[in-house]
């Protein structure tokens, strides 16, 4: 039984039904893939889709560090295979704030550092290499971009066993210095013969202020270039071999960074 409304409205619905009814198959495949791919999502899917849920909740098989190592070149360079502009910083330790270890006959620490540290500056400024010699809080520090930065220091005057001779190398915990350290290392050992002298190393040494001060990108280190005490001779009257070393050091990094010496 249909009302006259209905009547009139029957031809438009009739074809509508039909269209329907001829398309049905399409109907019940969209829906089905459509909740198929619902189904998938949801399966797949941690309640909190964000990275660091998936890094947290997957225990290493899935994570992966979301920092990455910062490249050895300066922070000038602009070309990845050519090196940047050229700068070397010397620190001379202590030099502009206090006088470091001082040794029984008044001998301070600063001028044996700021001694070596103005010989290194010299034989770079014969080579043409353009450098600076830094105090040890140099204003200049935090925006100093340069190829390499090394702070010269020596170590205690006091003299407490036969053991407390020869020179040790930190390098920045910041920006990768490996080559650098291993320039210095290999160099100075060579050049003045002086053992290298690990287990002192301090914190103090690897957390050395200027490595955070610095800017990112700038390979650093602070060698502890000998024992005011039994190494007094080579660091004062022979100061040119501790000098060569770290200058040997330095030619040996920027070789290496493709400088050609
Ligand atoms: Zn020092």
């Amino acid at each position: 039984m249909q009302s006259r409304r209905e009547n009139s409205s029957w031809e438009s619905e009739s074809s509508w039904l039909h269209w329907v009814l001829v398309n049905v198959r399409l109907f019940i495949f969209l829906i089905v893939a459509f909740a198929g791919m619902i189904g998938v999502y949801w399966y797949f899917s941690p309640e909190e889709a964000t990275a660091e849920m998936i890094a947290a909740t997957s225990k290493g098989s899935l994570s992966a560090p979301f920092y990455k190592s910062v490249p050895l070149q300066p922070v000038i360079q602009r070309l990845a295979q050519s090196p940047g502009p050229l700068r070397i910083g010397i620190i001379a330790g202590h030099k502009g704030f206090d006088s470091g270890a001082v040794c029984s006959d008044g001998l301070t620490e600063t001028q044996v550092n700021e001694n070596i540290a103005q010989q290194v500056v010299a034989q770079l400024q014969a080579q043409g290499v353009p450098v600076d010699l830094l105090d040890e809080f140099d204003a200049r520090l935090d925006r100093y971009g340069a190829t390499a930065v090394i702070s010269i220091h020596s170590d205690s005057c006091v003299y407490y066993n036969d053991e407390l001779t020869g020179f040790k190398i930190a390098s920045s915990g910041v920006t990768d210095s490996t080559v650098l350290q291993q320039c210095l290392e290999q160099e100075y050992g060579r050049v003045t013969q002086l053992p290298y002298h690990a287990n002192t190393i301090t914190d103090h040494m690897r957390d050395y202020h200027v490595f955070r001060e610095l800017p990112p990108g700038v390979p650093a280190l602070i060698i502890e270039v000998g024992f005011l005490n039994l190494d007094r001779e080579i660091l004062t009257t022979q100061s040119n071999i501790p000098a060569n070393g770290v200058f040997s050091g330095l030619q040996c990094y920027l070789t290496r960074l493709g400088y050609g010496g």
